[in-house]
């Protein structure tokens, strides 16, 4: 047994995905943030697996397990927030929602395709439609053997290079979900959202007009859409978690080295009471984040109910990664507010993750509703 009682085999796949960053990611990670992650970077993500790497064996992935993951998203987030995010909306939302409720042969046509780099965008969000999912209006009428698809989606990761767009519309029937191939008439990609942070990870808007889809893309029953996108979104918050644990370690790790280094009044200031109170309550927080997370993907592997240990762990690691990373740059001082350190990125990139994937304002509506 080893830390927190994960195997050598889980460890193993975030230290690949640590020494991958280490060459890849970490040399660049500003130029990713100011440009973002170049066609190329993608390819080689997909050569090396990463794109598949938690889609089953049988459907040409590695079948990493939850833990796995859970380490690999952590690694790319200490790195560069904006590479987890891709990584883990195309696994843990796009892929899953094929994994878990999709057909045999929606699995075997689609997820070899997505595992090979085909990103696949989850659609959910609409302009008037965020935390309340129940008010979505993009709809799907049918029309022979084919449903005609309107409307409009907001705040898509990776839509700007998605090759399958996974949209939930409402049906005569109830919210529905789709599976939508890129290259089909009437579907519009807009321009990316200029955003506070995780920039290499690009954000855009999907308008949908008179789209034609095949009826044998309905992914699980007509009418039970809504299901399908929460207890995807479980996954999700997961894989949020593991990232926003992540930029807390790393933000961590760059202040207790900032500190030891910089000398004010003839001292290091990590030599400062105040200095190591702060370095106590943020490893307190932060291994607190981890025990919550670790929690929620032991009842997933289990193969229990984890919504609320899901969002537990989503709304406290998304909090501390934001704490972790403001007192990152108030150890740094002035420097930390300057781009020659990658204190402010941190921060703006961690922001995000209160927000996406259920605000934590929605995680305690999920917590709290137990006790209704
Ligand atoms: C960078 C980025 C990437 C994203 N990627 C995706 C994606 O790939 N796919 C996708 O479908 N969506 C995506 N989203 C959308 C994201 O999930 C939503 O922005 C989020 O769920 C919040 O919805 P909203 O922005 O409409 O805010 P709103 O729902 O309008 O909320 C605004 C505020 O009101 C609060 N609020 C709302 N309802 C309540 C309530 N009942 N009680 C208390 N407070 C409440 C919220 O917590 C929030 O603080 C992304 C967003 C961003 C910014």
């Amino acid at each position: 047994m080893s830390l927190f009682g994960l195997t050598d085999e889980q460890l193993e796949c975030g230290k690949v995905a640590r020494e991958f960053c280490e060459k890849r990611v970490y040399p660049v990670t500003r130029k990713l943030d100011e440009e973002g992650l170049p066609d190329e970077f993608i390819a080689e993500l997909a050569k090396l697996g990463y794109l598949g790497s938690s889609i089953p064996e049988e459907y040409g992935g590695m079948g990493v397990d939850v833990f796995s993951f859970a380490c690999m998203v952590e690694e790319f987030a200490r790195a560069n927030g904006g590479l987890a995010t891709l990584v883990a909306a195309h696994l843990s939302l796009g892929c899953k929602t094929l994994e878990l409720f999709g057909s045999e042969n929606q699995k075997s046509k689609y997820l070899p395709q997505m595992a090979k780099g085909g990103i696949t965008s989850f659609c959910l969000t609409e302009p008037n439609a965020g935390t309340d999912v129940f008010s979505i209006r993009a709809k799907a009428d049918p029309d022979g053997e084919n449903y005609i698809l309107n409307g409009e989606k907001q705040f898509i990761t990776s839509a700007d290079i998605a090759k399958f767009f996974v949209v939930f519309c409402k049906t005569e029937k109830g919210p529905t979900g789709f599976l939508v191939e890129r290259n089909v008439d009437g579907l519009m990609v807009g321009t990316p959202e200029k955003k506070l942070g995780i920039r290499s990870s690009k954000t855009c808007g999907v308008h949908f007009q008179d789209v034609k889809i095949p009826s044998e893309n309905m992914i699980g029953e007509m009418g039970k859409g809504l299901r399908v996108a929460l207890n995807v979104l479980d996954y999700g918050r997961l894989g949020v978690a593991a990232g926003a644990l992540g930029m807390a370690e790393q933000a961590f790790s760059e202040a207790v080295e900032y500190a030891k280094n910089r000398v004010q009044f003839g001292k290091s200031i990590a030599s400062f009471q105040t200095t190591q109170f702060k370095f106590a309550d943020m490893r307190t927080e932060i291994d607190a984040s981890r025990y919550l997370l670790y929690y929620a993907l032991s009842k997933c592997s289990e193969g229990k109910r984890f919504s609320i240990e899901a969002a537990k762990a989503k709304l406290k690691s998304s909090e501390v990664a934001c704490n972790v990373a403001d007192q990152n740059i108030q150890i740094h001082g002035g420097y930390g507010y300057t781009q020659d350190y990658n204190a402010e990125r941190l921060w703006r990139d961690a922001r995000i993750t209160r927000i996406y994937e259920g605000t934590s304002e929605a995680m305690r509506m999920v917590i709290g509703g137990a006790y209704r």
